[in-house]
């Protein structure tokens, strides 16, 4: 089969972990008697560097058209200064609206051979296998923004529809596991939480009454997070809550360099690593590849290619038995992003 791929790589450590996506995918392609077409766009601070806009429309119509998007990540301290007019992660933001993708998952397992890569008690980690659903067009990220002489405001606003909709992609989920729910919000303090609170409650109760519910504070979510992790199944929580929360899950697995996740709605699928573009390490070559191969994944699982995405999901694991380590994950490691990548490849 044919498809276009539309690949943003983006700033810092994007280009390289984008390059072992394509990489992938070719060997992918090659196995199955696919042909993946994968052509480079901008977004982010390269895109600002050469156009001024940190989403060109080409990406936008080139995204629009292609079967999936993969975006590597975007930003860095060139263009960091938050009282700039045009950021990098504006191009980011208008991308998932302009793809109406609502709902980001985020899948957290723990390899058994990096139970140490995590700073957390091995006997914490056993069985830890859980999902983020991440609201991911609607809250405090998109709400009206207002930056006065003396004080600022971000308006935090979610309809009916934006929660029914999100609440629906986690109770799929959850059908497919263990059929436990967590809704996480902030209902003691927010509106918008107690809206959230109450519409999750009447849409699992109408749609999906084997699905045991329950709720937490975003607060206490963090602390179990960390003190229970092996409690949780599915989690849906609204976009700034799961933005945290996907990211201080990523440290059970032992680096951000292992989380995948995937950005869907009605239209195209957007896959990126839930890593950032990490300017610390960009340039040398020893980003981990894993998160991104993941994605690409997903990607392909989405696609209907399952047998494809089974591959590149054993391969990752095999490597990672092998003991085929970035730096990230094994201290004294010589493993390069190509050497993780090469890895891959030939395992597949
Ligand atoms: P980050 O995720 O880029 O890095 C956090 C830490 O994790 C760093 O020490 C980094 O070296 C390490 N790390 C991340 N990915 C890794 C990988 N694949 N392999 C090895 N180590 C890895 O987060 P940050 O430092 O807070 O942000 C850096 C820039 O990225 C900022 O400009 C931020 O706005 C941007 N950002 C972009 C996205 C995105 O594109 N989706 C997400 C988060 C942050």
């Amino acid at each position: 089969m044919k498809f276009t791929i539309a690949c943003l790589p983006g700033d810092g450590i994007g280009p390289e972990v984008s390059e072992s996506v394509v990489r992938v995918l070719n060997a992918i392609a090659e196995k199955f008697s696919h042909q993946f077409e994968m052509s480079d766009y901008l977004i982010g601070g390269c895109a600002i560097d050469a156009t001024g806009n940190p989403l060109p429309e080409e990406t936008i119509n080139a995204c629009k058209s292609a079967d999936a998007v993969f975006l590597g990540a975007i930003g860095g301290p060139k263009w960091d200064d938050p009282n700039n007019k045009v950021r990098p992660e504006q191009g980011l933001l208008k991308l998932r609206s302009e793809l109406n993708v609502f709902s980001n998952i985020r899948p957290l397992t723990v390899f058994p051979t990096l139970l140490d890569a995590s700073p957390l008690k091995p006997e914490l980690l056993k069985n830890v296998d859980f999902i983020v659903v991440r609201e991911l067009t609607g809250g405090i990220y998109f709400g009206a923004k207002h930056k006065g002489k003396d004080f600022a405001t971000d308006e935090c606003r979610y309809s009916v529809r934006e929660v029914e909709r999100i609440t629906k992609v986690a109770c799929e989920l959850a059908m497919q596991r263990d059929k436990r729910l967590t809704s996480v919000d902030k209902a003691n303090v927010l509106e918008t939480s107690r809206l959230w609170r109450d519409v999750v409650t009447g849409y699992v109760a109408e749609n999906y009454p084997e699905i045991q519910l329950e709720h937490q504070l975003v607060d206490s979510c963090a602390m179990k997070l960390i003190q229970e992790p092996a409690h949780f199944d599915v989690i849906l929580t609204e976009n700034m809550f799961g933005d945290i929360l996907s990211d201080e899950a990523s440290v059970l697995a032992g680096s951000m360099g292992l989380l995948a996740s995937s950005s869907l709605g009605d239209g195209c699928g957007l896959f990126e690593p839930i890593h950032g573009s990490a300017p610390d390490i960009a340039g040398q070559g020893i980003a981990n590849p894993y998160a991104s191969i993941l994605s690409a994944a997903m990607m392909l699982r989405w696609l209907k290619l399952s047998n494809e995405a089974d591959a590149v999901e054993q391969a990752v694991q095999q490597a990672i038995a092998d003991g085929v380590l970035t730096r990230d994950l094994n201290s004294d490691s010589q493993v390069s992003t190509v050497d993780a990548t090469n890895a891959v490849v030939e395992l597949i």
